[in-house]
């Protein structure tokens, strides 16, 4: 048999529509969920194509719902597609699919945030990190209060290789309220850099794939979505814990506007802060007056190297929270106690 008529063979037989499947099992989306579907074939079949070959893959695609997606990952050849939806009105409908589509999907009623991914694929097909992707993808249109959570969990399990990177370098084709996914892909120095986008660039090669109006969507959303693929990077950009990057990232950034010195100060505690800063940033070898959004992602990898060794000298400064000390000077003048006793507490 070819590979055309292979994949031929694998397209599913006649089944009512997505819009017919709503209306059958009234899936009224809720509107509490964020739930907006896609109905348009055309464009759930763009949206799989933007994952690269699906040929006899494994899939995980999150939050199926009526199952539009999913019919386009299954005429795309997907050999083994694990599907994870939260709401059960929507199991009917997907068995349906799954009957369609026989051996070739398995249902999981369940939450992708808590859903054990490490376990829901066989091992065999994981490939070493330094080896090509493993044939592997995750696909998913979720609610936008979903899939920012879940990208940052999924950062966090790349830099671990745990979860669904425990195969290796499982590739992750999702969409995000426009703005998420301007912030994932900005470069330096434009206006949408932020934390987001030195977390998720440190560790993954990132495209912006296209833009879906939100009037594609039933019902509508307010947004348009930005569909953005990655690839986990073979050697992540910074070579520090996931944690301790975040922690140097995220005091950076919480001066948007002001020299990326001033950030790096509130990693210190007030009585070692100006020699401490001083000496990070002449070791990082960066200029003080920079902003946070002008920051490379080089210029951020010297910093936190700076600051990890400076931990390594003073291990205390690894759990010093500046946004810690304010709440507990906050508590000690309201109750009158010296903010000493309560850090201590
Ligand atoms: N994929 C469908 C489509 O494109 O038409 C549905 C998209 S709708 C925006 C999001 C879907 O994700 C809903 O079916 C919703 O029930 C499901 N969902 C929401 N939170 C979830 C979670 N934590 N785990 C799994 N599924 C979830």
């Amino acid at each position: 048999m070819s590979a055309s008529q292979k994949l031929a063979s694998l397209r599913l037989p006649p089944l009512p529509t997505v819009g017919e499947l709503i209306k059958l099992y009234n899936l009224r989306a809720e509107k509490q969920l964020s739930q907006n579907f896609l109905l348009d074939l055309k464009l759930t079949d763009k949206i799989v194509r933007q994952a690269g070959c699906l040929k006899d893959a494994h899939v995980c695609e999150v939050g199926p719902g009526p199952g539009g997606l999913t019919r386009s990952i299954l005429n795309a050849g997907a050999a083994d597609l694990l599907v994870v939806e939260k709401d059960s009105r929507f199991i009917p409908g997907l068995k349906l699919l799954s009957e369609a589509a026989p051996g070739r999907v398995r249902i999981v009623h369940g939450d992708i945030l808590t859903y054990r991914m490490d376990r829901g694929f066989p091992r065999d097909i994981s490939k070493k990190w330094h080896e090509d992707p493993p044939n592997l993808h995750i696909i998913g249109n979720l609610p936008f209060s979903v899939s920012t959570p879940l990208i940052i969990k999924w950062l966090e399990n790349i830099a671990n290789q745990s979860g669904p990177f425990a195969y290796g370098r499982t590739r992750l084709t999702l969409t995000f309220q426009k703005e998420v996914a301007e912030r994932l892909t900005a470069s330096t120095g434009s206006r949408q850099r932020s934390r987001l986008s030195i977390m998720a660039q440190y560790l993954c090669t990132i495209h912006s794939c296209f833009t879906i109006p939100g009037r594609a969507f039933v019902p509508k959303p307010e947004v348009d979505v930005g569909v953005v693929h990655f690839t986990p990077l073979v050697k992540a950009q910074i070579q520090q814990p996931f944690k301790l990057v975040e922690k140097v990232v995220r005091n950076v950034f919480q001066f948007r506007r002001k020299h990326c010195h001033k950030g790096i100060e509130k990693l210190f505690p007030e009585a070692c802060r100006p020699e401490m800063t001083q000496e990070v940033m002449q070791r990082a070898d960066v200029d003080p007056a920079l902003r946070p959004t002008e920051l490379t992602i080089p210029q951020i990898r010297a910093l936190a190297d700076a600051y990890a060794h400076l931990c390594t000298l003073e291990p205390d400064l690894q759990s010093y929270e500046f946004r810690e000390e304010l709440r507990l000077k906050h508590l000690s003048r309201q109750q009158g106690t010296p903010a000493a006793t309560l850090a201590d507490t």
